[in-house]
C-alpha cells in the first residue's frame, strides 16, 4: 500500500492501474514494502476507479515476480540493523518502481474497488499478530532482566534485592499481563466474527508502548551491557520503534478511538462499549 505520497492516509495512493484488453497496466511507486526483496509474489494496491467514492477507488493485484515492470530500487536502511538471518527471511523494506507493469486481468484480487476494504481487513489481523510478537519480545526481555538482576550485585547487594528494581520488574509484569488480556479478548472476538476495530486500535497503540517500556527497562537494568550488541536488547529496542508507525501510527488510532468514545456516548449515554464494557 504505502507510497512516499501516502501512508497513514492510504486513500492518497497515486499508483494507477488501467485496463488494456486482457491486462491491467500499473504505473507508480511503493516504498517500505516489507519482505519485497525475498518475495515471489507481490500484492500491489493501485487506483482503478478515480471517480468512485474515496474508499472504492483502489483494487488489489497479485503480481508474480520477477516482472520487468516491477523494480526494487533499493532496500531501505532503517534504524534497525540487519542480521544475516533477518535479511534471508525478508527483514528489509524496499522502495519499488512500478513502470508499465502488466498484470493479467484475472490477477485482480477480491473485486474491483475492494482494495481499501481488503487492506483494512488484513491489517486488523496483522495488528493481532504484531501484538503477539510484542508480547513475546517483552516476555523474553523481562526474562533477561530477571536473569541479570539475580546475578549482578552492586554496593554489596544483588540488584534483585533492591526494592526499586523489584518495582521496575513489577511494572513490566503488569504491562505484559494487561497486554495478554487485551490480545485474548481481541482473539476471542475475531474467532466469533465480531467487530473488533475499537479494541484492536486501543491494543495496537498500547502494545507498541508496552513492548518499548519493557525492553527499555530490561536494557536499563543491564547497564552498559544492555546498550551493547552482546544481548538482543539493543537490537529489539531499535526494531520495536517501528511498532508505533506500522499498520497505522499512534495518532491515527487514537484519533479513531476517541471518535468511537464520543460515538458510544452519543448513542448509549455511556462510553462503556468503546472501552471493553462487555467484559465487566
Ligand atoms: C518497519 C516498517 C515496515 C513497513 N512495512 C510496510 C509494508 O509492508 N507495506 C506497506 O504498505 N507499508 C509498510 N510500512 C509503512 C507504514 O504503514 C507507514 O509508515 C504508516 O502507515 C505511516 O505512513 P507514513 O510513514 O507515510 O506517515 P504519514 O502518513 O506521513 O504520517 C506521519 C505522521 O503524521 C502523524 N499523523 C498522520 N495522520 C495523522 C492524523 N490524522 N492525526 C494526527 N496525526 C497524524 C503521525 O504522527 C504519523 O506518524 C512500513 C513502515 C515501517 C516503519
Amino acid at each position: 500500500m504505502t507510497e512516499k505520497a501516502a501512508g497513514a492516509d492510504a486513500t492518497g495512493m497515486q499508483t494507477t492501474a488501467v485496463l488494456d484488453g486482457d491486462n491491467w497496466v500499473l504505473n507508480g511507486e511503493k516504498w517500505f514494502s516489507s519482505s519485497a526483496s525475498v518475495a515471489d509474489i507481490a500484492v500491489v494496491m493501485a487506483k482503478t476507479d478515480p471517480d468512485a467514492p474515496r474508499h472504492e477507488q483502489y483494487s488489489t493485484f497479485i503480481v508474480e515476480l520477477p516482472n520487468p515492470g516491477y523494480e526494487i530500487v533499493r532496500n531501505i536502511e532503517t534504524m534497525q540493523p540487519h542480521t544475516d538471518l533477518g535479511l534471508k527471511l525478508g527483514g528489509s523494506h524496499s522502495e519499488i518502481k512500478i513502470e508499465n507493469l502488466v498484470v493479467p486481468r484475472d490477477n485482480l484480487l477480491g473485486g474491483r474497488g475492494q482494495g481499501f476494504n481488503m487492506g483494512q481487513h488484513r491489517l486488523a489481523y496483522g495488528r493481532l499478530r504484531h501484538g503477539m510478537h510484542n508480547v513475546a519480545i517483552a516476555q523474553r526481555a523481562l526474562d533477561l532482566a530477571a536473569g541479570h538482576v539475580v546475578e549482578r550485585s552492586t554496593f554489596g547487594k544483588r540488584l534483585a534485592d533492591r526494592q526499586g528494581v523489584r518495582w521496575m520488574l513489577a511494572d513490566c509484569a503488569a504491562e505484559i499481563y494487561k497486554a495478554r488480556l487485551m490480545l485474548l479478548h481481541i482473539a476471542y472476538k475475531a474467532e466469533r466474527g465480531e467487530d473488533l476495530r475499537q479494541e484492536n486500535g486501543i491494543a495496537k497503540v498500547f502494545l507498541a508502548h508496552m513492548v518499548h517500556q519493557v525492553v527499555d527497562t530490561a536494557l536499563q537494568l543491564h547497564g552498559a551491557l544492555g546498550y551493547s550488541q552482546d544481548t538482543p536488547l539493543a537490537r529489539w529496542y531499535t526494531g520495536i520503534r517501528s511498532q508505533r508507525l506500522v499498520d497505522g501510527p499512534d495518532e491515527v488510532h487514537r484519533w479513531r478511538t476517541g471518535a468511537n468514545v464520543i460515538k458510544a456516548y452519543e448513542k448509549y449515554g455511556t462510553t462503556a462499549s468503546a472501552c471493553g464494557g462487555e467484559l465487566l
